[in-house]
């Protein structure tokens, strides 16, 4: 490449600058081009008042590059602002995370001679992180689960492209699907229906638990997973544990248009500025950053001479302890003083350009050629017996085009009784069905007239037939 390529540098919060300067120093000893535009983003920017912690300037640099290496940002626990990194994800819509993990000469773990080889593709922008939450009563809180057939869609096709690029045969799709049968299910589904333009690929699906259980238990059995946003952040800290923990787990976030390259691993604050934190894992998603603009043969040689100071039992405090560790600074330089030397123990791997599928621009990508409104789910608040609360319910529905079908608390029927013990919470839920005719939302609106003073309804959900199918779930003991 003759000229510079610009690149977004955010250092981050915490072991953030240690990590993001070993992995600058190491790209330019390499020679290739790249002009660092260094901006701020996390917790100095939240101390500034700015909500975000992403600020202005660093938005519209990364509207210019496209292309972001980003150390670790700090986001307050339970409290306080929304976290910087899930700002930036979704800003830029990179709707897949990559975690790539691979057993790496010189880290010893028990699973050392296995050969573990694999990808957690995980989406990045939906599920439970699009952090839409309710305190439905201060004692009852409440997060949406949300998925959508482009955002599986979007996975799958890019899980598909990447495991081409990188000559992988074996995709498995985890998912609690046997649960939530409509949002893990939807990327069962979308999975189910890809897999086969692939045929040369081994497609599988498992249940996410099992997927777990299967990767503590024989983990060379997977090469590429690919999963929900939740089930994605759990399990890929679980991969990076496999071969020797955070310091050694690189991620790329990808989007159609923005790539933003970062460990794992978060801030690490106990460790900040003491130049012990091992970098390794910063360096490797420097590795995938300089893959993704093409940099093909310097992301080899970096990784070789990575991979051949630790072979020389170069290796931070992680790995060894306090006896016979190196700290970040001379763990660089050693990298530096290895590039252009390998280690027999370890072959990078032949890949290509990932080739980044088009996403498809309709917003619905299945319309049905029936949609019938057939009732309604009354989410409210109440401290009564169900048996009182059943009664009311009915009573509210007198006189309208609907009629009680159940309540539930939790997700378990209380109304008509079943033989579930109830501990209950003070918000509980009516559905109401139609009497036979055909009602409308304004049916709708006159039923939640009648709750006025008997009960707070805290919210509403449609019942929906599409092309027949319920467009719902049922509660636990619902007929
Ligand atoms: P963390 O910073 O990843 O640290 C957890 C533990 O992992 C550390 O105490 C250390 O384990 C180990 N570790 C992390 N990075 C390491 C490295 N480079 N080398 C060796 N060991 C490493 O997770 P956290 O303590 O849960 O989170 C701290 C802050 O980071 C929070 O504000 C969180 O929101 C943020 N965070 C940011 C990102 C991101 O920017 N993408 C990701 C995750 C978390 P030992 O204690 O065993 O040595």
């Amino acid at each position: 490449m003759s000229s510079s390529r610009a690149v977004t540098l955010i250092a981050g919060d915490g072991v953030g600058p240690e990590v993001a300067e070993s992995a600058r120093k190491i790209i330019d000893a390499t020679g290739v081009k790249i002009d660092w535009h260094e901006h701020e983003a996390g917790a100095e920017v939240f101390k500034k008042g700015d909500a975000t912690g992403v600020p202005k300037e660093t938005i519209e640099s990364i509207e210019k590059t496209r292309v972001v290496l980003k150390g670790p940002l700090a986001t307050p626990v339970g409290f306080g602002e929304k976290s910087a990194n899930v700002t930036l994800r979704k800003l830029f819509e990179t709707y897949a995370n990559i975690r790539p993990v691979r057993e790496m000469p010189g880290v010893p773990t028990p699973y050392s001679g296995r050969g573990i080889d694999l990808v957690v593709v995980r989406e990045n922008v939906e599920d439970l992180y699009a952090g839409i939450e309710h305190m439905e009563t201060p004692d009852v809180a409440q997060t949406l689960k949300l998925i959508s057939r482009k955002g599986c869609e979007k996975i799958v096709k890019l899980a598909y492209a990447l495991a081409e690029a990188e000559n992988r045969t074996n995709v498995a799709c985890a998912t609690k699907a046997n649960i939530m049968k409509m949002t893990e299910g939807m990327l069962k589904r979308t999975f189910e229906e890809i897999a086969p333009e692939h045929p040369e690929i081994d497609s599988w699906h498992v249940i996410v638990d099992n997927c777990a259980h299967q990767l503590v238990k024989r983990p060379e059995q997977f090469e590429m997973i690919i999963t929900t946003n939740m089930n994605g952040d759990i399990l890929s800290d679980l991969t990076s544990a496999l071969v020797g923990g955070l310091g050694f787990a690189p991620s790329a976030n990808l989007g159609t248009d923005v790539a933003i390259f970062e460990a794992v691993h978060g801030s690490a604050p106990k460790y900040a500025g003491q130049d012990t934190i091992n970098p390794t894992a910063m360096i490797l998603s420097a590795v995938l950053m300089l893959r993704h603009i093409g940099e093909l043969e310097a992301a080899s040689t970096v990784e070789n001479a990575v991979m051949a100071t630790l072979a020389q039992g170069i290796r931070t405090r992680d790995v060894m302890g306090d006896e016979g560790s190196v700290g970040t600074t001379a763990y660089t330089e050693a990298i530096i003083g290895n590039l252009g030397n390998k280690v027999d123990e370890w072959q990078a791997r032949e890949v290509k350009q990932v080739k980044m599928p088009v996403p498809r621009k309709e917003a619905a990508f299945i319309i049905p050629e029936s949609v019938e409104l057939i009732g309604v789910d009354v989410f409210f608040q109440t401290e009564e017996e169900p048996e009182v609360v059943g009664l009311a319910a009915q009573a509210i529905a007198e006189g309208t085009k609907l009629e009680l079908k159940m309540v539930e608390c939790r997700g378990t029927q209380v109304w008509p009784k079943t033989s579930a013990e109830l501990d209950p919470t003070d918000v509980m839920r009516a559905r109401f069905i139609t009497r036979g005719s055909v009602i409308t939302s304004e049916d709708i609106l006159s039923l939640l007239g009648n709750f006025g003073g008997r009960f707070n309804w805290v919210h509403v959900e449609k019942l929906r037939m599409f092309d027949g199918e319920p467009s719902f779930s049922r509660a636990q003991g619902e007929k």
